[in-house]
């Protein structure tokens, strides 16, 4: 019992999936959770470790198959742990993230809720439009990155992704190679030393930038310059390189400090006909062409009006913000993140948009201020990170009582517990799931909800 449990295998059959993408199975009155099985799914399951008290164990041997297995494109899907449903069907994979919606609204928010059926992607493959990988150094010193397997540190070596833009798959491996020929060395976390920890890369969808970032532990990058005139030479589709130095052990990936090594420090990118420039630290969807179908669905739900006053709080660049300032008569928008803040200006800028005011603050504190001074807005856009929003901010939006209230999240557990502390002022309308995150357990949903007649 050296593990918490006895290490054994058991025959199970699942029937079920969490909320996490894993298959749920019975050995006795224990529930086991699994990962690469699937409702359906029949055989050996051998018990692999607890966490919090919860046991969750490995396939050992199939003996049926669910009729939705599939074979998956990648063939180190289960190793690497960010693709969990590349062996779904990907139609299964958009029933199951209506049906969690649903759960969550259930569980969560107490309330029994329709779920529209989740907008699929034609092609659920190579859409990510950033890339962030580790970097390590195998026994033969050469440089490798890839992917951390679940809850660890461990990286699970990718040469080929089957979810990443093609273009930064291909750069990555130009940088293994250039990094040993330079001898420049990834960092090593157990030792604390070395250079490069980290390389993200981002490419834009319509315009064909692509940005380099490298994540470095010191200031000092050997051969700089050299290195980046090499690795333009070989990838002349790259428009911009940036360090990020980043000397702390945490898990936040980029440091505060940046320089600008090569091209202006951005990418552009277009969005429903609004365009766009990201810097490396501002946050932008990661799926260009369902974030558009996204924002169209969340624009159909607000049903603006050209006399309208719009709010978008946790506005990120400003994309949802600017999208509906055509259609409205003012627009207000806030978000925490400096960076992210100077590229929403930028971006009302470069769209020569007049009507669009975007504020650097915490989005509770700066919607309170606006109750406080009883500032009048007809639609509320909130779009929050994955934690969701707080009581003081959702308090506020019932003093101020817009009359449209769209939530998009990328959460369905925090979206559900937000949506029913808001139910006494505000009804649910419809809730959209969109698939931003094909083979993924993620999904993004939109939620229309209009103030109640009484309130
Ligand atoms: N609406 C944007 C961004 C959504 S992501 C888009 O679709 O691209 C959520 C954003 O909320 C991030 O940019 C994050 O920096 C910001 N954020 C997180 N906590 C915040 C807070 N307390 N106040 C304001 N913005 C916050």
């Amino acid at each position: 019992m050296r593990f918490g449990f006895e290490k054994k295998t058991f025959h199970a059959s699942c029937n079920d999936l969490t909320y996490e993408g894993k298959g749920v199975v019975h050995d006795g009155s224990d529930v086991v959770f699994v990962d690469g099985m699937f409702p359906g799914d029949e055989g050996d399951v051998t018990l692999a470790y607890r966490r919090n008290g919860q046991l969750f164990g490995t396939v050992a041997h199939l003996s049926k198959s669910s009729p939705d297995r599939v074979e998956p494109r990648c063939k180190i899907c289960s190793a690497c742990g960010g693709c969990c449903f590349q062996q779904y069907a990907y139609s299964a994979q958009l029933l199951y993230k209506s049906k969690k919606v649903k759960e969550q609204f259930r569980k969560v928010g107490h309330l029994e809720v329709n779920v529209l059926p989740t907008i699929g992607m034609d092609d659920p493959y190579y859409y990510r439009n950033k890339i962030q990988m580790p970097f390590g150094l195998d026994d033969r010193g050469n440089p490798y990155c890839g992917f951390y397997k679940e809850n660890t540190h461990v990286i699970v070596p990718v040469t080929e992704c089957f979810i990443q833009d093609k273009r930064g798959v291909h750069i990555l491996s130009v940088i293994k190679s250039l990094l040993k020929s330079f001898k420049i060395p990834p960092y090593i976390e157990d030792e604390r030393w070395g250079v490069v920890r980290h390389v993200l890369i981002r490419t834009s969808y319509y315009q064909k930038q692509i940005m380099v970032v490298f994540v470095t532990n010191v200031d000092s990058f050997p051969s700089r310059n050299n290195f980046v005139h090499e690795l333009i030479k070989e990838c002349p589709e790259i428009t911009t390189v940036v360090q990020n130095i980043n000397d702390r052990s945490t898990n936040v990936i980029l440091g505060e400090r940046e320089h600008v090594l090569y091209g202006r420090g951005y990418i552009e990118d277009s969005l429903c006909g609004v365009s766009f420039q990201i810097s490396s630290k501002s946050f932008y969807q990661t799926n260009p062409v369902m974030t558009e179908i996204l924002y169209q669905k969340a624009m159909e739900a607000a049903k603006l009006q050209p006399t309208d006053v719009v709010f978008d709080a946790y506005s990120g660049i400003g994309t949802i913000g600017l999208i509906a300032s055509k259609s409205v008569k003012d627009v207000v928008s806030v978000e925490i993140i400096p960076a992210a803040v100077r590229d929403a200006v930028n971006n009302a800028k470069r769209n020569n948009i007049t009507n669009f005011h975007e504020y650097a603050d915490d989005a509770s504190s700066f919607i309170n201020r606006m109750a406080q001074e009883g500032k009048h807005i007809d639609v509320l856009f909130m779009d929050p990170p994955r934690k969701g929003s707080d009581e003081r901010f959702l308090d506020a939006v019932c003093r101020l009582k817009p009359s449209r209230l769209v939530y998009i999240s990328c959460d369905p557990s925090t979206l559900a517990r937000d949506v029913a502390y808001i139910q006494k002022s505000y009804k649910i309308e419809s809730i959209q799931p969109v698939d931003m995150f094909p083979q993924s357990f993620h999904v993004e949903t939109v939620v229309r909800l209009t103030l109640r007649d009484d309130k």
